[in-house]
């Protein structure tokens, strides 16, 4: 590693050499102190980099960095930072060490499609890669040993820009690697490392890309390499590739492919776990190991299903994978020799019993061959295990079902510096050592109204500002129409109330719900006194023109002057401006169709940052309301037209609850009443839909019993 960052930034004095180590492990990004770091030796140039250490520190001039190096204040700083950050990453971790016996020789692989780790890396489409990109820092925080695999996308997801007609296009942008905190794998000889994914004609051949994620090693797959033709090359260009036949090819490379690169790199595991169906394949391949070791095909199966976990994300029918059978009797006609069965007993793994005809299910697969199965909610196991009854009731009686781990967010990475800092002075020093104990949250009611909401609004006021400074830089460079600038938020007022709205543009999600009877929305939000104001942000698949319409409507309503400017539609939904909005708005509204929403994160960070979430009783929320910490709507079942009546049980809520809370001022000018709504939500929040609660039950439930293999473990 030495050798390397003395590469990477030859002009950096030996004094502040950490500065490289640091910023090539993203253990800076939950950690605020160490992004000041970077902040403090230039602003302007941290500004400019967009928060990234990697390409800034690439980026400075080397009188700069002479002069910081010998800046007495600064390195004061730097050595204290410093010396965490190797505190941090030298020691193992305690939690998992107290828990779990023989934890000295425990790993888990956790394989997933998409990391949400930071706008930097952006090998994410939506939630699910911030649930693994969360979960793997948690692992990091508690010292549980996971060594995490994926693909390294060179265009990662889509860029989104928004014509003048609201239509929604994406530009083929390539990702610069050379500036992210990623590095390529090199072998012994000092040349890029490949691995040969088995069996597959013509051969493929992977690159590794190592990110370092504090004590976790996430390694990224990438195709697009010499040894491989053009069309290979394609596989890992980007996430969720429409075509069949290359999705089916990258679901080979991540699940087969992941395997043999852990398994070249000589990172022994004993545990799998699948984030969602794609790279079930990784069990398959887990099997043939075994039996290339002398076991049958059943003792096989038996030992890597006992040691397997597998998470499924969505009810929503374009969430799994179903190939023809024709495409995988193609890939797999060499395959199945090597485990000993026939084709009928391999395309037996993949098929629903509900739907036999329909094709090789990744989904089955993942719930044939794992012992470990879970939905992501209590509400999501209901609708899971209904989905798969077929497929369920053929199983043994001892099987057990389909268990529940609710989704959480990684406090570190979600919550607001000053908001942090708020909580360092009211909760007790070491709080956020047990966040995860709802006692420690209880304190929150000391802090003063007025500065819970001083914070709060100085938060709204920079998240306006970075949407106005947005539009003022498409304004300049790209010369956009002025309404399109008026669309994306230049009337924006920080003193009116705020409701915010970001999350991919699927259709069941009803971005447009809201606009469901457009006279009603207007009196709401151009009331004289009392207005209200919406921001919408957000990506549709590319392939998905449905979403794409509702995107339309949405940014149509934006530029429409009959409301007033009070609808702004943000473009290039990202990380970074996910982490403005759930700080900065005052409401986080969430209306998916029901029972759609198996879980949903981003209510869960506004809620942690004091911003209540109004939602649809559905996903989390169904566990997380309790009547004082948000709102809550459509609980009964609909005959009819359900966006009618969502619509309208949205708008009174509106009207009757939230306007009044939030234009009820004390002469300090404090809207009392709903900070102690924020509060509310902060403390039911803050403890029980963290990754830490999350991670904690994933061991307790499923790696413990799953790194013992004991067939009939005992779980709780
Ligand atoms: C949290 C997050 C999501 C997921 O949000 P949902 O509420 O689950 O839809 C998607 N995109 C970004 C950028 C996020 O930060």
């Amino acid at each position: 590693m030495e050798r390397t960052i003395n590469k990477i930034f030859p002009h950096l004095p030996e004094r502040i050499k950490g500065l490289g180590y640091i910023a090539y492990n993203l253990w800076w990004s939950w950690h605020p102190e160490a992004r000041m770091l970077f902040k403090m030796i230039d602003r302007q140039a941290w500004k400019e980099s967009i928060h990234n250490p990697v390409k800034m520190l690439k980026e400075l001039p080397e009188k700069v960095l002479q002069r910081i190096s010998s800046d007495k204040d600064y390195l004061k700083y730097y050595d204290a930072i410093y010396a965490r950050f190797r505190y941090y990453t030298g020691a193992k971790g305690e939690w998992f060490r107290q828990h779990v016996d023989d934890a000295e020789s425990a790993a888990i692989a956790y394989f997933s499609a998409e990391y949400g780790l930071h706008h930097s890396l952006p090998f994410y489409a939506g939630g699910l890669g911030f649930l693994a990109g969360d979960h793997i820092k948690e692992c990091s925080d508690l010292g549980v040993p996971v060594v995490a695999i994926g693909f390294m996308y060179p265009e990662g997801y889509v860029r989104q820009k928004i014509r003048e007609d609201g239509w929604q296009e994406g530009t083929d942008e390539k990702i610069d690697r050379e500036a992210a905190a990623i590095r390529r794998l090199l072998g012994e000889n000092g040349e890029q490392l490949q691995v040969e994914v088995p069996f597959t004609d013509p051969p493929i051949h992977v690159a590794v890309w190592e990110v370092a994620v504090g004590r976790v090693k996430l390694y990224l797959m990438d195709t697009d390499i010499e040894a491989n033709d053009p069309e290979t090359r394609e596989i890992s260009a980007r996430l969720y590739i429409g075509d069949i036949e290359q999705r089916l090819k990258q679901e080979v490379v991540l699940g087969i492919g992941g395997y043999r690169v852990l398994k070249t790199l000589g990172i022994e595991h004993s545990v799998i776990h699948l984030n969602e169906g794609h790279p079930a394949f990784a069990i398959l391949e887990s099997i043939r190991d075994k039996i290339e070791n002398g076991m049958s095909f059943d003792e096989a199966l038996a030992s890597s299903r006992n040691r397997a976990v597998f998470t499924t994300h969505t009810p929503v029918p374009a969430g799994h994978d179903v190939f023809p059978f024709p495409l995988i009797e193609k890939y797999f006609n060499s395959y199945w020799p090597r485990l000993g069965i026939t084709k009928e007993a391999f395309f037996e793994l993949g098929i629903n019993p509900e739907a036999p005809g329909a094709g090789f299910n990744m989904t089955a697969l993942a719930l044939k061959t794992c012992r470990h199965r879970n939905a992501v909610s209590k509400k999501h196991q209901e609708v899971t295990e209904k989905m798969w009854q077929g497929l369920l009731k053929s199983e043994a009686p001892t099987d057990g079902r389909i268990d529940h781990v609710t989704n959480g967010i990684h406090v570190p990475t979600w919550l607001e510096p000053k908001i942090m800092l708020l909580f360092n002075r009211y909760l007790g020093p070491d709080w956020i050592e047990h966040h995860d104990d709802p006692s420690i949250w209880e304190l929150v009611d000391e802090i003063p109204d007025k500065e819970l909401w001083d914070i709060h609004f100085g938060l709204k006021n920079k998240l306006i500002n970075f949407i106005r400074e947005r539009v003022r830089k498409r304004w300049v460079e790209d010369r956009i129409d002025p309404s399109i600038a008026m669309a994306e938020g230049v009337m924006l007022d920080p003193t009116v109330l705020t409701i915010g709205f970001a999350r991919r543009f699927a259709t069941y999600k009803r971005a447009n719900l809201i606009l469901h009877d457009r006279e009603r929305l207007k009196k709401i939000v151009n009331n004289r006194w009392r207005p209200v104001q919406i921001i919408f942000a957000g990506k549709a698949h590319p392939a998905d023109s449905p979403g794409k319409e509702v995107l339309q409507q949405v940014f149509l309503a934006a530029k429409d002057p009959e409301f007033a400017g009070r609808i702004a539609f943000v473009e290039d939904y990202g990380e970074q401006l996910a982490q403005y909005m759930v700080h900065g708005v005052d409401v986080w509204l969430n209306n998916p169709v029901p029972p759609l929403e198996a879980s949903g994160t981003s209510g869960m960070k506004a809620s942690l940052n004091g911003v209540p979430h109004l939602s649809i009783l559905d996903g989390w929320w169904i566990e997380g309301f309790n009547g004082e910490n948000g709102w809550a709507f459509g609980e009964e079942p609909v005959d009819g037209d359900r966006n009618e009546a969502d619509a309208h049980a949205l708008y009174d809520i509106l009207e009757n609850k939230i306007v009044p809370l939030f234009y009820k001022v004390s002469s300090e000018g404090v809207p009392e009443g709903l900070v102690k709504v924020m509060k509310a939500a902060i403390k039911s929040n803050g403890p029980r839909f963290s990754a830490r609660r999350m991670v904690k039950e994933y061991t307790q439930k499923f790696y413990k019993h799953a790194l013992k293999d004991f067939p009939e473990s005992q779980r709780a």
